[in-house]
């Protein structure tokens, strides 16, 4: 399937194996522990990993395995690696890498709350140390290299919730010259926009919850890479215990079809509603990087495909605090303020109490996160209604 289009891709990579006499139209669910075999010494090869097979299910499970090969297909890497959560997958892809006492982590210095609170709660008290910098800016990232020895640079494609651009091509240049090793959170770029792998990525980690799944009903965890490093994480994940359950593989396998026919819908909508929120006067600042005024629109057009850049608009409403910025997310009638994004649905989300909730108010402010920013995930309903439910909204409040 090297030669597909995306699109064919996402629909076809993980087909079923055809039966002698017959090829069902997709995967099947195996939901077994364990697996026996006709004679011990299969089982003992397949322990060994000199046969394939399955011998448990926290090692690895049939279903489990047609959604890794899909996504490593979809990736352009030679293997992937499924996890219980988005957090599951960072976490495994960071102790791969080398994250371990008296290591440096230098990181995005807005990567998603949840990931910072992992670097500094979690694996700062096991001693590893975390270097924050502004990976949007080289020459900060050079003189951060130049003054720490990181094994690990942590970046996010398109930042949560404030949608800055890192140029992958370019940090993994300078990662890679300082023998660190790069992984990249494409969750808000999702496959269908950035394939951070063949830009330099080590290891490329997703919320699968988010665009593959898409629903709003399954979460898990993905992890792109090299065999070699693949195997690594993989070695952690049967220790570590966070594997992917097979009835959540196949929902994200099922998400995986229609993922770029979703995907490519919510980035044409996203815009709409981007460029409604930037001409209104209730609007202060709007974030999105298919905006003229986004300070990267340029690295945006030059690293995203076509006219696409994302589902994510994030915006500050004049002049609120946090009560009027509820009263404008209860005033919404088909935007759902709920914690989660790249589903069907749009939803929207207060940052300061959600996604960047572990953080202090200082480091909230440090990193942009005010009290009158909300981050919006555009679903695939109708473009005018949207807009419309975010007017009425605005109205409402209106002093
Ligand atoms: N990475 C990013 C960019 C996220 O936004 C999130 C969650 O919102 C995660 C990782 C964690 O994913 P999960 O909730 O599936 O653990």
């Amino acid at each position: 399937m090297a030669n597909m289009a995306v699109e064919t891709l996402a629909v076809h990579a993980g087909d079923p194996c055809p039966h002698p006499k017959y090829t069902p139209i997709c995967s099947p669910i195996h939901n077994a522990v364990t697996y026996t075999y006709d004679d011990m010494e299969t089982l003992d090869a397949v322990l060994a990993g000199t046969d394939t097979g399955y011998v448990y299910h926290r090692y690895g499970n049939p279903t489990t395995a047609v959604l890794e090969r899909a996504v490593a297909e979809l990736e352009g890497t030679e293997s992937a690696i499924a996890c219980a959560s988005g957090m599951a997958a960072i976490h495994l892809a960071l102790l791969a890498a080398g994250a371990s006492r008296d290591s440096c982590v230098l990181a995005a210095n807005d990567l998603y709350g949840g990931t910072y609170a992992l670097l500094t709660q979690v694996l700062g008290s096991q001693g590893v140390h975390l270097e924050a910098v502004d990976t949007t800016d080289l020459p900060a990232l050079h003189e951060a290299f130049a003054k720490t020895t990181p094994t690990v640079l942590l970046v996010e494609t398109i930042s949560n919730p404030l949608l800055r651009i890192t140029d992958i091509p370019a940090v993994a240049q300078i990662a890679h010259a300082a023998g660190a090793t790069l992984i990249v959170d494409n969750t808000f770029a999702a496959p269908c926009l950035y394939h951070p792998a063949t830009h330099g990525a080590d290891y490329v980690v997703y919320s699968a919850t988010k665009y593959h799944g898409g629903h709003g009903d399954v979460m898990g965890g993905l992890i792109a890479a090299s065999a070699q490093r693949s195997a690594r994480a993989r070695d952690l994940l049967k220790l570590v215990g966070s594997t992917l359950g097979p009835n959540e593989s196949w929902l994200i396998l099922r998400g995986i079809k229609t993922l770029v026919l979703r995907s490519r819908q919510q980035c044409h909508t996203a815009a709409t509603v981007a460029r409604f929120l930037s001409a209104h006067p209730q609007i202060e600042r709007t974030y999105y990087p298919g905006l003229p005024t986004h300070p990267q629109f340029s690295l945006a057009r030059r690293l995203l495909p076509g006219d696409l850049y994302g589902s994510i608009v994030s915006f500050e409403i004049r002049g609120a605090d946090r009560e009027r910025a509820f009263r404008f997310m209860e005033a919404l009638t088909l935007v759902t303020p709920a914690t989660s994004l790249g589903d069907v649905y749009s939803l929207i989300l207060y940052p300061a109490h959600s996604s960047h909730r572990t953080l202090s108010e200082r480091e909230q402010q440090q990193r942009g996160i005010c009290p009158n920013l909300l981050r919006l995930s555009v679903g695939i309903e109708e473009a005018s209604e949207i807009v419309a439910d975010l007017a009425q909204a605005l109205a409402a409040i209106r002093e």
